[in-house]
C-alpha cells in the first residue's frame, strides 16, 4: 500500500489548526465499527494505523513542521526502525477516552496483535471506566567503569520526559487560564438531539462533541503544548548504581516513566553496562592481570608496584617465583552484587630471560648453575624414564 499524504488520510487542508486534526482524528477513529470491518479486521488495523501515524505527527508542532518541510523522510526519525509502530503512538492519552468508550476498538485491539501494545499503551485496563491507565515505561542505557563498582555510586542522567506543560501548568489553555463552561451543553457534558421520525420525534442524549463530556472548554488553547497540558522535558535523574554489578544489569526505577491519565507514572528500565578494561580481566568478585617480571627478580624475590582498581598496590615477588605462577592480592577485586567482602587480585607472572649474553655473563651462568651437559630428556622423563613404561 503506498504511503498515503498525512494531510489526505486525515482529510483536512494544508493549514488545518490543532482543534481541527484532533476532531478529525477522533470522526474517523469512530468509523471503525463492527459491521463496517467485521470482515477484514487486519485491514481495518491497517487503516487505524495509518490514520494513528498521521495524527501523532500532525497533532505535535514539532513533528509536524518536519514533515511540512521534508516529507516522509522529515519524520523517520520519530518512528521505530521499520516505520510507526503502536510504541511510537505518543499522544496516545489525547484519544484513551475514545478507544475505551469504542467497544468494537476496544476488542478489536484486546484480541489483535495490537492488544499487547495497546494494552501497555493504556496500562491494560479497558475493563473498568474508572481505572486511570499507567503510564508507559521507558528505557535508558549506561555504561560504567569497573572502578565505579568498588562502591554505591550515583550517576546523573538527562532523560526526555512528559511533564505537566510549564506554560499553562497542565490544563491546555493559553498561559493558565481558568477552563470555560462548555456552552454548547451548559456544562453538563451531554446534549439533547432531536429528530423527526415520521410524525414521531426521536430524542436521543449523547456526550457533548465540543467539550467531549467534560462540561469544559479551553477558549484559547495553550500555543506551547497544543492544548494537550503535557510538554516533552529534558529531565535530571539521579541513579543509584549498586557495587559490584554486573555487567547487562536492567535496574528499574519504579514511577519514573511516562505519566498516565492518572497518576500513575510507568516505570524507568536503565540498561547498565560494565565497560571493557585492558588492563583487568574479570570474573565474578575476582579480577586478575598479567606481569612481565625479570629473571633477578624471579630468582632473588622484589617488591612491584601493580596497577588496581584505586591506583597502585605493591606485589611482593618471593624469590624462586616459578614462571606462569599466579599471586594473589587480597581484597583487591570486586565486592559481590549488592555489597559485602571484596574478591582477590591475581596477577600471573612471565619471566623475561635476559637475551643476548655476554661472554663473561655466559662464563658467570656456568659458574653458577654448571655447564649444561645434554639437552633435556622432556620425552622419556614424560614416559615413566629409567623405570620403563607406566602401566595402565
Ligand atoms: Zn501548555
Ligand atoms: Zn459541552
Amino acid at each position: 500500500m503506498p504511503k498515503r499524504d498525512y494531510y489526505e488520510v486525515l482529510g483536512l487542508p494544508r493549514s488545518a489548526g490543532p482543534d481541527e486534526i484532533r476532531t478529525a482524528y477522533r470522526r474517523l477513529a469512530r468509523q471503525f465499527h463492527p459491521d463496517l470491518n467485521k470482515d477484514n479486521p487486519k485491514a481495518a488495523e491497517e487503516k487505524f494505523k495509518e490514520l494513528s501515524e498521521a495524527y501523532e505527527v500532525l497533532v505535535d508542532p514539532a513533528k509536524r513542521e518536519r514533515y511540512d518541510r521534508g516529507g516522509f523522510a522529515g519524520v523517520e526519525q520519530d518512528f521505530s526502525p521499520g516505520g510507526f509502530a503502536w510504541s511510537d503512538f505518543r499522544h496516545a492519552q489525547d484519544v484513551e477516552d475514545l478507544l475505551r468508550d469504542n467497544d468494537f476498538l476496544r476488542q478489536f485491539f484486546q484480541q489483535g496483535a495490537a492488544g499487547d501494545l495497546l494494552g501497555s499503551l493504556f496500562g491494560g485496563g479497558f475493563t473498568t471506566r474508572a481505572a486511570p491507565a499507567r503510564g508507559r515505561d521507558l528505557e535508558l542505557s549506561l555504561s560504567v567503569k569497573l572502578s565505579d563498582l568498588l562502591e554505591e555510586t550515583t550517576r546523573e542522567v538527562e532523560i526526555l520526559r512528559t511533564e505537566k506543560c510549564p506554560a499553562c501548568g497542565g490544563n491546555g489553555a493559553e498561559g493558565g487560564t481558568a477552563l470555560e463552561t462548555c456552552r454548547d451543553c451548559g456544562g453538563q457534558g451531554q446534549v439533547r438531539r432531536t429528530r423527526s421520525r415520521g410524525p414521531a420525534q426521536v430524542i436521543s442524549i449523547m456526550e457533548c462533541p465540543t467539550c467531549h463530556g467534560t462540561g469544559r472548554v479551553v477558549l484559547e488553547r495553550c500555543s506551547v503544548c497544543g492544548g494537550t497540558g503535557r510538554k516533552q522535558v529534558p529531565r535530571h535523574l539521579k541513579i543509584r548504581i549498586p557495587p559490584g554489578l554486573e555487567d547487562g544489569t536492567v535496574l528499574r526505577l519504579a514511577g519514573e516513566g511516562e505519566p498516565g491519565s492518572g497518576s500513575r507514572r510507568g516505570d524507568l528500565y536503565v540498561h547498565v553496562q560494565v565497560e571493557d578494561e585492558p588492563t583487568f580481566h574479570r570474573e565474578g568478585r575476582n579480577l586478575s592481570s598479567e606481569l612481565s617480571i625479570s629473571l633477578s627478580q624471579a630468582l632473588l624475590g622484589a617488591q612491584v608496584k601493580v596497577p588496581t582498581l584505586k591506583g597502585k598496590a605493591l606485589l611482593t615477588i618471593p624469590p624462586g617465583t616459578q614462571p606462569e605462577a599466579t599471586l594473589r592480592l587480597r581484597g583487591e577485586g570486586l565486592p559481590p552484587p549488592g555489597g559485602g567482602a571484596r574478591g582477590d587480585y591475581l596477577v600471573t607472572v612471565h619471566v623475561q630471560l635476559p637475551t643476548p649474553l655476554s661472554s663473561a655473563q655466559r662464563e658467570g651462568v656456568r659458574q653458577l648453575f654448571g655447564a649444561p651437559e645434554e639437552p633435556p630428556a622432556r620425552e622419556e622423563r614424560g614416559r615413566g624414564g629409567l623405570f620403563g613404561r607406566r602401566k595402565g
